[in-house]
C-alpha cells in the first residue's frame, strides 16, 4: 500500500504512479540544474573570448613601433632597443640617425632617443644596424605570418 499522499486528482495513487512522478520530478530538477550549468559555462566561454580579444588587442599594440605605429617585422622593421631602454623599428632608428647626423656621415655622435631624448648608442651618420641591439623579446613575439 502507498504510504505517501499526493495532491493529484486521483485518489487511487499506485506505487507505479508515484515512481513515475518521482522520476519526472528528478529529471526536471536535473534538467534545470544542467540548464543553469550550461548557461554559466556559456557565460564563462563568452568572458574568456572577450579576455582573449582584449589580449590580442594589447599584443597588437605592443608589437607596433611606438614611433611610426607600424608593426615590427623581421626584415626592415626589426625592433631595435636603444641603450636608454626604448625601442623603435630599424627604419625609425635609421631616420633618427640621418636626421641627427646633420648630413655628417663619418663623425661619431650619441644618438638621442626619440622618446626620452637621452643620449644613447654611439653611431656615425651612416646607419649601421650592428651598432644597435635587437629587442629579442619583441622579435620572438612577432608572428611569422602577417
Ligand atoms: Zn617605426
Ligand atoms: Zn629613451
Amino acid at each position: 500500500m502507498p504510504s505517501t499522499t499526493t495532491t493529484g486528482p486521483s485518489s487511487s495513487t499506485t506505487a507505479e504512479q508515484e515512481s513515475l512522478a518521482k522520476q519526472l520530478s528528478d529529471a526536471l530538477a536535473k534538467r534545470t540544474k544542467l540548464t543553469a550549468a550550461l548557461k554559466k559555462a556559456g557565460d564563462s566561454v563568452e568572458r574568456t573570448k572577450q579576455e582573449i580579444a582584449g589580449i590580442d588587442e594589447k599584443l597588437s599594440t605592443l608589437l607596433e613601433c611606438t614611433v611610426c605605429t607600424l608593426k615590427y617585422d623581421k626584415m626592415s622593421r626589426v625592433p631595435l632597443i636603444l641603450t636608454c631602454g626604448h625601442t623603435g623599428c630599424a627604419r625609425c632608428v635609421a631616420r633618427l640617425v640621418s636626421m641627427q647626423s646633420g648630413g655628417n656621415k663619418t663623425g661619431i655622435f650619441k644618438l638621442r632617443c626619440f622618446h626620452c631624448r637621452q643620449p644613447t648608442n654611439e653611431t656615425t651618420g651612416q646607419f649601421d644596424i650592428e651598432l644597435f641591439s635587437i629587442n629579442k623579446a619583441l622579435l620572438c613575439a612577432i608572428p611569422d605570418k602577417e
